[in-house]
């Protein structure tokens, strides 16, 4: 498959075999291609002016026939707090998309956006307020990792998809993602590394755990009955919360990945004992491990952080429950941190 930008090739999106083919379709060595591959993959090229060994004649011919993806960088804030980073990006068609760039012990962790807006409707996020614009290409997805490479001079080992949007929504181009990420004459990251977040759709789950990936997945859970769950995503009108934990009982037995499960804690909604013995019920079942959110609130909703007390009690009441649970740090609070919420504002404030 190629993906084409105005009859373009978006040549960032191809494999090494295809990028051969069409090189060697315009009558080029087939050599060539993993050196370019890699001037874009792993040396993060801006380029072709950068490949020094290229022809200048090779070069032209590509300039014709490619689209070479490029993001600028439209704004950067920096935590004080710790150092996290949230990058605003524009893309050529003039839509913007945002990232996140964390610092841990273990290594740099990148957040990606997945598609321009999202059309799934979570009642709790910012990045689906005005619906979905369009999907990004595999190559706007790398971009983002390649140019916060670029710009923080440090490695990147650690890939979330988690940003705005959602992966299996843009399942095609999610998957050459990651193939282009995790591949040896690239970046190179570990699929161990890579973890993709769903709100749930159960068939694309159950079509991931047959690709042959060691990804993790995380699953944005956030209620443990269908009543509750219906009232905070619109996804659970689709499927049942019995459908999604059989599709997670599959990625586990194909893929031997432990699942994560996201619950975002809403003060009053979710935040019951009650809620945390039916989590524990459900997460018993599986080998998995829950990772506790404190919801970031939004101007648009009334949603607010269940108190600090209750979320500890919440993990004390899994945790007596044996199950694996751990409260994510709050990383970048002064900076916008709730997904979508940098692109919204650039949006709102430029808009004439
Ligand atoms: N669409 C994917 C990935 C993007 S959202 C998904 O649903 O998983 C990444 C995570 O952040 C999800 O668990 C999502 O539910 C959660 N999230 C979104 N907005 C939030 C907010 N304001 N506070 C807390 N978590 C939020």
């Amino acid at each position: 498959m190629l993906t084409e930008t105005d009859q373009k090739i978006d040549i960032k999106s191809l494999t090494l075999p295809e990028l051969q083919q069409v090189l060697t379709d315009m009558g080029e060595k087939a050599f060539r291609a993993k050196q370019m591959y890699q001037w874009m993959h792993e040396k993060l090229a801006g380029g072709y002016e950068e490949m020094s060994n290229l022809s200048v004649a090779l070069k032209e011919k590509c300039q014709e026939k490619f689209w070479y993806c490029s993001l600028g960088i439209v704004q950067v804030q920096e935590s004080k707090l710790d150092g996290t980073r949230k990058y605003l990006f524009a893309l050529r068609d003039g839509n913007v998309v945002e990232s996140v760039w964390m610092k841990y012990k273990h290594g740099n962790s990148v957040c990606i956006s997945s598609q321009v807006g999202c059309r799934m409707g979570c009642r709790f996020c910012a990045s689906t307020l005005d619906g979905l614009e369009r999907n990004l290409t595999p190559s706007e997805m790398l971009e983002q990792i390649y140019a916060i490479t670029k710009h923080t001079g440090e490695r990147v080992s650690n890939v979330v998809v988690m940003g705005t949007g959602e992966p299996l929504d843009n399942y095609d181009n999610l998957l050459r993602f990651l193939k282009l990420l995790t591949d040896e004459n690239g970046l190179n990251i570990s699929q161990r590394n890579v973890t993709v977040s769903t709100c749930g759709i159960v068939p694309e789950i159950k079509r991931l755990s047959r690709e042959g990936l060691q990804i993790t997945l995380a699953l944005s859970l956030h209620a443990s009955n269908d009543e509750k769950r219906r009232k905070l995503m619109p996804i659970a009108n689709k499927y049942s919360i019995q459908e999604l934990m059989e599709a997670c009982e599959e990625y586990f037995r194909h893929t031997g990945r432990r699942i994560t499960f996201e619950y975002s804690l809403v003060g009053g909604v979710n935040d019951t004992d009650e809620d945390a013995e039916e989590l524990s019920r459900l997460a018993g079942k599986l080998c998995c491990h829950v990772n506790l959110i404190p919801v970031n609130p939004i101007k648009e909703r009334d949603y607010v952080q269940s108190e600090a007390k209750r979320v500890l009690a919440f993990k004390n009441k899994l945790e007596r429950n044996k199950i694996n649970v751990t409260i994510r740090r709050e990383m970048g609070r002064d900076i916008d941190g709730a997904c979508g919420q940098l692109r919204r504002k650039h949006i709102q404030e430029t808009k004439p």
